[in-house]
């Protein structure tokens, strides 16, 4: 996304666009209030699940392979090493430590399912130093973040991934995935007895018990599927791989390393000397995993981008007769673009007659409206969509001034973000006074301009089908918007209004 940035003027980078940690708040908000949370799209979710799919075959191979916090600690924590002022905590200061995790998960699970708002964005340490403290990014909880990752990762051997991040709590509660089936199977069962048991319960046993037994070491015996394994008979008892071991596991002392930190970076089989001596179920190759998840992740990207789970999906109409409703889909909404966003528009939606139920996609800004057929039609639900704007675009204007008037047909012009790339394409021309905009298919636009003998309606027509606007953000970078609005008719009256007029109708 970085070198994208730099080489591709078009982009704007999305960094949630492949999180996984994202993705499975995503998930769990979906199962308990049946919506995504904002701007979460299918591609979180599927890279959630090949998460989840990865933890249970190999390991934690996001954490070993992918992280970028778990990267930047780690470049850390090897200064640290060098300069010799890095730290392994163990003993009870470890175990109490690691609870911080699971503490930090609990409340951010909570408040993402509580507000279908991605909680973690407020402190994310990545998040917040990419988008350089975006809107979203607490100031206080971002910066001590920020700082906590900094000096921890100096000081301390993995101090962020041991004992704060909330993503490699969940990694755990997946790696103990008996634990995690049999809550989830003792939880069903007690919402099908008819109890209602807040899902706050579950989150709490979820994280109790991975807890209880990371402290005490008990691993699974059968996920995940791939451990390191080790040849007694030919390894020489070196250490070297103990020694390489980042994560600090006594390799050398293990037939198979079962410890929860190990998550198959596979330092110590490169490491060894002895040949075939460390390996992966005493067979596989040190290159393993890196190939599995370059080609789960790969097809995760493909799934992911191939379908989309809808942000809301609300019908307050009789479901019994849903079947005989009929179906308006309109894409390219661009204010379609979250969560609260959705909830607004199905607001909105709410007030029509006829309106049965909304569905929104923010991935591609789709809607699905349902709606009775003998209430109303496509072309008025189109209407009740439509957002008719006044837009004065700030100029001096004289008493005495008269403006031309242009009447235009535009298609591809649709929602409230339309109207603001309108504005900002036309207030750059100095004899351009505003524009009203109604609803039609194509749209209605009328522009209003200097009676200046350089504007005609090929002006007018070019300006509008500009491919492109330069837009500045609050950080000072510039945004490229690709537009494709097409002018199908323009017409100019015979007659000027006069200032006052115009100033009349602009309120
Ligand atoms: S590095 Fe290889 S040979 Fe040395 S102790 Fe570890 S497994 Fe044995
Ligand atoms: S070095 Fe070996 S034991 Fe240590 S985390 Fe990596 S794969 Fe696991």
């Amino acid at each position: 996304m970085g070198i994208r940035y730099f080489v591709d003027k078009n982009y704007f980078p999305n960094y949630e666009t492949y999180c996984p940690f994202g993705g499975a708040q995503a998930l769990s908000s979906y199962f308990v209030n049946n919506t995504l949370t904002c701007s979460m799209t299918s591609l979180q979710i599927v890279m959630s699940l090949a998460l989840i799919v990865l933890t249970l075959i190999i390991s934690k191979l996001f954490c070993s392979y992918i992280c970028p916090i778990g990267t930047v600690s780690e470049w850390l924590g090897k200064l640290g090493e060098k300069l010799s002022i890095r730290y392994t905590i163990t003993g009870i200061a470890d175990k109490v430590l690691r609870l911080l995790k699971y503490i930090l998960l609990f409340i951010t699970f909570y408040f993402t399912i509580s507000s279908s708002e991605l909680f973690c964005k407020k402190f994310d340490p990545y998040y917040a130093s990419m988008t350089g403290f975006d809107s979203d990014v607490s100031i206080i909880m971002g910066i001590a973040a920020i700082v906590l990752v900094t000096i921890g990762s100096f000081y301390i051997r993995f101090f962020w991934c041991k004992y704060i991040c909330p993503l490699g709590a969940l990694s755990n509660i997946f790696r103990f995935f008996l634990m995690f089936i049999g809550a989830v199977g003792v939880y069903w069962a007690i919402l099908s007895l008819g109890v209602h048991l807040s899902f706050v319960w579950l989150l709490i046993a979820l994280c109790i018990t991975a807890y209880i037994l990371e402290l005490l070491s008990i691993n699974n015996r059968v996920f995940p599927l791939l451990k390191i394994t080790r040849n007694i008979y030919t390894c020489t008892n070196c250490k070297l791989c103990t020694k390489n071991c980042p994560q600090a596991i006594d390799v050398a002392s293990h037939k198979t390393v079962k410890h929860v930190d190990c998550n198959m970076c596979c330092d110590c089989v490169h490491v060894c000397p002895e040949k075939d001596t460390l390996a992966i179920n005493h067979r596989g190759k040190k290159w393993l995993p890196a190939i599995i998840l370059i080609i789960l992740i790969s097809i995760g990207f493909i799934i992911g981008k191939s379908f989309e789970v809808p942000t809301i999906a609300e019908y307050w109409g009789d479901a019994a007769a849903k079947g005989q409703m009929n179906i308006y889909e309109k894409s390219g909404l661009k204010n379609i673009k979250c969560y609260g966003s959705s909830i607004s528009f199905a607001n909105k939606m709410r007030r029509v007659k006829g309106v049965e139920g909304v569905t929104t996609y923010v991935g591609s800004h789709t809607v699905k409206i349902w709606f009775n057929p003998d209430i109303i039609d496509t072309l008025n639900i189109q209407k009740s969509i439509f957002v008719p704007a006044k837009v004065l675009i700030d100029k001096k204007i004289s008493e005495s001034d008269s403006l031309s008037v242009y009447n235009l047909k535009v298609d591809n012009f649709f929602d409230p973000y339309d109207t603001y790339y309108l504005t900002e394409l036309l207030k750059h021309n100095q004899f351009i006074y505003g524009f009203t905009s109604e609803f039609g298919c194509p749209v209605n636009v009328t522009i209003y301009t200097s009676t200046d003998k350089s504007i005609d309606s090929k002006l007018v027509k070019n300006i509008i089908e500009q491919k492109q606007l330069n837009e500045t953000n609050s950080n000072n970078s510039t945004n490229i918007i690709d537009l494709s609005y097409r002018v199908t008719k323009i017409e100019k009256l015979d007659k000027a209004i006069s200032s006052s007029a115009f100033n009349e109708m602009m309120k």
